[in-house]
């Protein structure tokens, strides 16, 4: 008798990369024999399948299209498993694991994004503790036999994060995904530490799992900087079919305030488009009171994003928007904390 399930989900990414050997760049490859890849998995008295993706992709290439088939597929074999674990590239993981748990409402079982810098055949590989690791993870429960972390979640280096307050910090050290302003879930040394307090329990009275998957991906994202000239910002803000943009300002939500800037802010926010301020500080958050730049686009109609990564801003108003047609309505619930994803 095993002591638990988890479907492994591959969709690509270093982990199950090969070299390919007329050029040396590497290629995903077929991962159905990962018990033979990692044959440490075969030590737990657990019960793992595995599905893969077709085509497998480097990670640069997801797109909201394999969120949805990843939310389906969670839904469909929801009853099956203990937990879920997605092996996923580092590039666009916490884009992914953003998305996701807005799409998965009343989650109450592990979905556990994980992946590597070093391909799992390579001598040196993070792949094999980061999957092994995951694996635990995804099936562990506590004394009362509930799921340790019932949530969209990203394992990396030896730290468990939540998925939507992560970003990808480092392209070559082992120590890639950082969550700033939240701390770590859980720990894995000698034993996994888990740290319930800052984990996130469904309510006794939320419903089955829910997922939601009409995404509108109308969305811009600008990043402030010195020398943006008026017609990127115009294209930015009112470019065609652009419904919403994300503001990537500067420290605590500060912007250029010269008049043609705030003009063209003032003219896309009365268009009714929506307007999210998110700072390029890697921590910290969004306040537009303390300077008078900052207060500038906040009175032209601008919200704040509070301590949201920016990945996290783009899943959230691609549900947001996918869900609600009216953008005033969308505008009131961005400043809602719906998934863990900010501190207020
Ligand atoms: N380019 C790869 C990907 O995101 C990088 C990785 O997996 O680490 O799929």
């Amino acid at each position: 008798m095993t002591q638990g399930s988890v479907l492994l989900i591959y969709t690509g990414g270093t982990i199950g990369m090969k070299e390919d050997p007329m050029n040396q760049a590497l290629k995903p490859f077929d991962f159905r024999g990962i018990m033979d890849e990692v044959p440490e998995l075969r030590k737990f008295a657990l019960t793992i399948d595995s599905y893969t993706f077709d085509p497998l992709i480097d990670s640069s290439d997801v797109e909201p299209l394999m969120w949805k088939q990843l939310a389906l597929l969670i839904r469909e074999k929801y009853d099956e498993y203990d937990g879920f674990v997605i092996l996923h590239g580092t590039d666009t993981m916490a884009y992914s694991a953003s998305a996701l748990s807005f799409m998965l409402e009343n989650l109450g079982k592990p979905v556990i994004f994980t992946g590597s810098q070093l391909p799992v055949g390579r001598p040196r590989t993070d792949g094999k503790e980061n999957l092994v690791s995951s694996v635990e993870i995804a099936t562990a429960k506590d004394s009362n036999g509930r799921p340790m972390v019932p949530e969209v979640c990203i394992f990396f280096n030896s730290k468990l994060y939540r998925g939507n307050r992560c970003t990808k910090v480092n392209a070559t050290s082992f120590d890639a995904f950082s969550s700033p302003n939240y701390p770590a879930l859980a720990e894995a040394g000698i034993s996994i530490r888990y740290d319930a307090k800052r984990i996130h329990y469904p309510e006794q009275t939320a419903g089955p799992l829910a997922i939601h998957t009409e995404l509108d991906t109308r969305v811009s994202i600008m990043k402030v900087h010195p020398g943006i000239t008026e017609s990127v910002a115009r294209n930015c803000l009112l470019g065609e079919g652009i419904r919403a943009c994300i503001i990537e300002t500067y420290g605590s939500g500060n912007s250029i305030s010269k008049d043609w800037f705030i003009n063209i802010i003032r003219e896309a926010a009365g268009k009714g488009k929506i307007l999210l301020n998110i700072t390029q500080c890697l921590a910290g958050e969004v306040n537009m009171d303390i300077y008078a730049t900052g207060r500038a686009l906040k009175d032209v109609g601008v919200i704040s994003g509070g301590d949201m990564t920016t990945e996290s801003a783009l899943g959230k108003l691609f549900f947001l928007m996918g869900e609600n047609s009216d953008n005033e309505e969308v505008k009131s619930l961005l400043s809602k904390n719906i998934r863990g994803e900010m501190s207020k």
